[in-house]
């Protein structure tokens, strides 16, 4: 076994960061196009066969939990596009280990499926919405769907999830003008909000860079509206929140680009293709796939995430390199 392992068995990677999240994308499809993830007329999606089957995902997020991973994200694309996601979410939800099992959604499919979500055992939730102007909304994701994402956040909410995270990506002059709107919502409701930062991830990604907004101008618009108290959420997100004074509602900055949080990175992605990837801002990645199709056994398995670890970047080069990645942030989810 190569790498540092306590007996408590622990991913350690080269630089001393415990990783103990796997972020999981089912799926690279989604029923949206959102201008800064996936060009409009994208078809380049990973073939059916080369999905890893559930019991195979079962099988890695298994090695990764006996290796100390505690937290499973799902995620996509979209992941309620693919079929029988409470059945995979329960049987990640029954290996040891893991403690904590969220989903990252755009709530489009939500409503019918939300109780058998967390009747499997996903706990809590992050949604992504970037305006609540319906015309916006068809602009930033070519499609007229606000009504049933507000019908899919109504649904959750009643279901039990906690917390509800909304994820608004800060888009300079598309949607600057609702962050306001959008933490008034999130008062109304009980929700937290995370504004998120553009990444050049892709094409896409890329173009959506014109749109770039430091965060700290979105923290100071909203400190001039709010009391901002400093407030911890849990979630192993690098999030850094504020909880507005006088209501429940957590407010989140994700800053890749401005302030990055690669220092205390705890996270691994993998794939709808079985690809485990380092890093989401480099393209350092282990197929794992072919070895699991080969017939290789548990204990081998965890030699090669062991291994794998080694790969982990110090950090991404968004800024130094912003034309390094070509995946569409829909390929592993953020
Ligand atoms: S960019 Fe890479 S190193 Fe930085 S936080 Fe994300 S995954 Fe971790």
């Amino acid at each position: 076994m190569g790498m540092q392992e306590s007996t408590a068995r622990r991913l350690i990677d080269p630089l001393g960061r415990t990783i103990d999240y796997v972020r999981l994308s089912v799926t690279d499809k989604c029923n949206l196009r959102c201008t800064y993830c996936m060009p409009e007329n994208n078809r380049d999606f990973e073939r059916r066969e080369r999905y890893l089957t559930f019991a195979e995902i079962e099988r890695v997020i298994r090695a990764f939990s006996e290796l100390g991973v505690r937290r499973v994200r799902i995620t996509g694309g979209e992941p309620l596009v693919r079929a029988g996601i409470p059945d995979l979410a329960s049987r990640l939800a029954a290996l040891p280990g893991v403690d904590d099992l969220s989903l990252s959604t755009n709530a489009v499919l939500l409503a019918n499926q939300a109780e058998a979500l967390h009747g499997a055992g996903i706990g809590r939730l992050n949604i992504s919405l970037d305006t609540l102007r319906r015309d916006r909304f068809r602009q930033i994701t070519g499609n007229d769907d606000l009504g049933r994402v507000l019908d899919g956040l109504q649904v959750a909410s009643r279901t039990g999830f906690e917390p509800i995270k909304i994820n608004m990506l800060a888009l300079r002059g598309q949607n600057d003008d609702e962050f306001i709107d959008m933490a008034e919502f999130c008062i109304e409701h009980g929700f937290s909000l995370r504004f998120i930062e553009t990444m050049p991830m892709g094409t896409a990604g890329r173009a959506a860079t014109d749109h770039y907004l430091p965060l700290s101008d979105v923290k100071a618009e909203l400190a001039s509206r709010f009391d901002l108290v400093p407030s911890v959420m849990s979630g192993g997100g690098p999030a850094r929140y504020f909880r507005i004074d006088g209501s429940r509602t957590n407010i989140g900055f994700i800053t890749p680009i401005s302030r990055h949080f690669c220092d205390t990175c705890n996270r691994v992605r993998l794939s709808v293709d079985g690809t485990l990837h380092l890093c989401l801002g480099q393209a350092h990645s282990v197929p794992l796939r072919p070895l699991l199709r080969a017939g290789i056994d548990d204990e081998e398995l965890q030699n090669v995430i062991v291994e794998a670890l080694k790969l982990k970047p110090a950090r991404h080069e968004f800024g130094e390199k912003p034309e390094q990645i070509v995946r569409f942030m829909s390929v592993t989810g953020g």
